[in-house]
């Protein structure tokens, strides 16, 4: 794989950074990501993987826009209300960097069709609003091997955390939410900026786990406070009683 003059103009300067350099952006343009939800956390991620120059983005969301989506979902405008997301977050990319191929899923992921829409990617980050989704996800994401960005945000509290098959989500939280959407925005409200603050902390989590940047951050969940506005991370033991990832075997540093 070889990048373009172009791109070589267009991703200077992060390639000027030893860190990432020529190898680290060939290894973004070889990364296929899925981006579960193009809503508030969508919002930061997909431009911001995107404009890094991501190769393959696919984006998984059967919602439409809601005027009460616009405080905290930049990626869309007024005129966008009642559109699809998973298409106008196609738009989006399509407008930022014709080098990323972006494919619009409007499908709503779950248990049935996690692991068929999730295969052949490297990594999938979630942004769903609802815990049910989430554990479906990440069950799947344990089943074929793929690491995972968790991330999601409510009220004034943001959390993220990077998966690779064990720990797993369902190691940190539990199986009481399997059926459970009650920490959805509609309900509980969530301040405008606060996913924009975690889905940007999210796209660096995976840039870097794809770059190879920093020390492996998997099996930590980062929390943010937005009142306090201070972040902490927590390490997630793994659960051996798991019914994920508790059969699995812990991948080598080698082979991750
Ligand atoms: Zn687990």
């Amino acid at each position: 794989m070889r990048l373009s003059d172009e791109e070589l103009d267009r991703y200077a300067r992060q390639i000027v950074l030893p860190q990432v350099g020529g190898i680290g952006q060939k290894k973004l343009k070889a990364a296929r990501v899925a981006m579960i939800g193009a809503g508030g956390i969508g919002s930061a991620v997909i431009p911001a993987l995107s404009g890094a120059g991501v190769g393959e983005l696919t984006i998984v969301d059967d919602d439409q826009v809601e005027l009460g989506n616009l405080h905290r979902q930049p990626l869309f405008r007024e005129r966008d209300a009642g559109y699809s997301k998973a298409d106008l977050a196609l738009q989006f990319v399509q407008r930022l960097n014709r080098f990323v191929k972006a494919t619009p899923v409007q499908v709503r992921i779950g248990a049935d069709n996690a692991a068929e829409l999730l295969a052949d990617h490297d990594l999938v980050i979630d942004g769903s609003d609802n815990f049910a989704t989430r554990l479906a996800v990440s069950d799947a994401c344990v089943g074929l091997g793929i690491a995972l960005v968790s991330a999601a945000a409510v009220q004034f509290q943001g959390q993220v955390g990077l998966f690779r098959s064990k720990p797993c989500y369902r190691c940190f939280v539990g199986d009481a939410f399997d059926s459970d959407d009650c920490d959805n925005c509609a309900e509980l409200g969530v301040l405008g900026a606060l996913p924009a603050t975690v889905g940007s902390f999210a796209a660096l989590l995976a840039i870097n786990s794809i770059c190879g940047i920093g020390e492996d951050q998997s099996g930590q969940v980062h929390l943010f406070d937005g009142e306090k506005l201070s972040w902490r991370a927590i390490r997630i033991p793994a659960d051996p009683e798991c019914r994920a990832c508790g059969l699995t075997l812990e991948l080598p540093i080698s082979l991750r």
